[in-house]
Parts: structure tokens; C-alpha cells; sequence
């Protein structure tokens, strides 16, 4: 519960933060990318990245989480 609550919390300023997705198409992949982005200071943090990539018959889904301090 209290790590949930600290998630939109800025490090640098303790602003609330708010949640940013985007997804790029690069043809036979798709990127997502979840961004936090501190509305006071645009302090942005990169939490996660999931790739979608289509093989023929299969499909790949590869999730990155990336933590900065
Ligand atoms: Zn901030």
C-alpha cells in the first residue's frame, strides 16, 4: 500500500506526478513507454517499457522496468 502511494510522488520535489503512456509503431513492433512526469518541476521518470513485436504466427510481449533514483 505505502509504495503505491510514493509512485506519483516527485523525488526532487515531492509534487505530485502524473502518469504519461505513448506508444510508437515501428512496423512490426510497438513500443509503450510509462512516464512520470512531475507537473511543478518536469522532472520525468521512465518506469516502464513494453514491446510488442509480431513474428509470423507468434507474438512477443517483453516488459522493462526501469527504476532511477
Ligand atoms: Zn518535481
Amino acid at each position: 500500500m505505502d509504495v503505491a502511494k510514493n509512485v506519483n510522488v516527485c523525488p526532487r520535489c515531492r509534487n505530485t506526478m502524473l502518469l504519461y503512456i505513448q506508444s510508437e509503431n515501428h512496423g512490426k513492433s510497438v513500443t509503450i513507454t510509462y512516464t512520470y512526469q512531475c507537473i511543478v518541476c518536469k522532472y520525468k521518470l521512465v518506469s516502464e517499457t513494453v514491446e510488442i513485436r509480431r513474428d509470423t504466427d507468434r507474438m512477443y510481449i517483453v516488459r522493462k522496468f526501469t527504476k532511477q533514483a
